[in-house]
């Protein structure tokens, strides 16, 4: 790498290093990522950082699942969909002693403080903002929720009980089993606050049902596609 495309690269990103690399599904990589820059972030748990998977400039978007500054680290959990695609690549792939390049954390599918109740609804590369998110809620506030993974077993653990599905072969994309397992939900008369994230037309399906059938105002889901099929990088 010359010195121009260097100091470009240091303006645009942040780097570390892969300290740990960890199986934490059959699906699901915990990658660490090390290093002084990583200590100073500013980081608002919800937030994602985009990862320099691929040379010259190949992104992908990914939820901090953890930040500790006292370690100078963060964890990113990846989820490995199986397809020949630079993320899913990276996710796979992934070794400690690894560099790696990412920007600063942002986005705004954090927690909203003072909500009557939290609703969190989506699968696999949602569950990893969820956690994070979870944790930032106060301890009192009531949540409620549906994850669903492939299998039983590519469930991450999450701090707060949601309901678990398993969609077993059928789509991830238009989930009707996400759709059915919030619909299943006890939730009190009264609007809460609802984070749904993960495949676009499963959140749509979701958000419909919450505003058209349940009666939410729009304003009170907030929602964040992660990615479709046939679509590249969402985000
Ligand atoms: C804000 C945000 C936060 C995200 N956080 C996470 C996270 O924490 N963990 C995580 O694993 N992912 C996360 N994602 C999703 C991840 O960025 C996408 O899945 C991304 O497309 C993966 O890149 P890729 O190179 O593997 O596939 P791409 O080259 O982007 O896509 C190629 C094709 O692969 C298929 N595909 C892509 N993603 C999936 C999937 N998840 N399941 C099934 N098929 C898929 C689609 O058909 C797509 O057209 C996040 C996305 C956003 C926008």
């Amino acid at each position: 790498m010359n010195i121009i495309t260097r100091a470009l690269r240091s303006r645009l990103f942040v780097t570390g290093e892969i300290v740990a690399a960890e199986q934490v599904a059959p699906r699901m990589r915990r990658l660490r990522i090390a290093g002084q820059a990583v200590a100073g972030l500013a980081w608002t748990p919800g937030q994602h950082v985009r990862v320099l998977v691929d040379a010259p400039l190949t992104l992908r978007t990914y939820s901090v699942w953890q930040h500790d500054p006292t370690w100078e680290c963060i964890d990113l959990v990846g989820y490995d969909h199986g397809a020949d695609a630079p993320g899913a690549t990276w996710v796979r792939t992934a070794r400690p002693g690894q560099e790696v390049a990412f920007t600063k954390p942002e986005g705004k599918l954090t927690v909203r403080q003072g909500a009557p109740y939290h609703l969190f609804a989506g699968e696999e590369t949602a569950a990893v903002a969820f956690g994070a998110m979870l944790r930032a809620v106060p301890a009192d506030a009531a949540v409620f929720g549906a994850v669903e993974a492939e299998e039983g077993g590519d469930h991450l653990d999450l701090p707060r009980d949601l309901v678990r599905v398993c969609r077993s072969g059928a789509p991830a994309a238009g989930s009707e089993t996400l759709v059915k397992a919030v619909a299943a939900l006890d939730l009190p008369d009264a609007p809460g606050v609802a984070y749904l994230a993960g495949e676009a037309r499963t959140i749509q399906a979701v958000r419909a049902h919450l505003v058209g059938e349940r009666g939410w105002p729009r304003r009170d889901v907030i929602t964040k596609p992660f990615w479709t099929p046939g679509r590249k990088g969402l985000d």
